[in-house]
């Protein structure tokens, strides 16, 4: 299943070395399927090159709080770039 995986970064979108980053870390999920939390989109298809960067800028806290949803994360891209 690795066919149309973009990143969702826009101005990144690479289509090579995906990976489904989710939005609520592994220790806040509701159960280890990743049942999203509280029904919401739980998933986000980065490279990997942007998964790592999110990872090294943010703790899975400061992740959950601040970075859970598409668009937090494309605005935190967008003001680095
Ligand atoms: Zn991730
Ligand atoms: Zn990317």
């Amino acid at each position: 299943m690795q066919d149309n995986k973009i990143c969702e970064i826009p101005g990144c979108q690479k289509n090579e070395n995906t990976i489904i980053h989710h939005l609520y870390p592994r220790n806040y999920r509701c159960n280890r399927r990743g049942v999203p939390y509280n029904g919401r989109q739980d998933k986000m298809i980065l490279c990997i090159d942007c998964h790592r960067k999110l990872h090294k800028t943010f703790k899975n806290k400061e992740l959950f709080n601040l970075y859970n949803t598409k668009e937090a994360i494309v605005a935190f891209f967008s003001q680095i770039k």
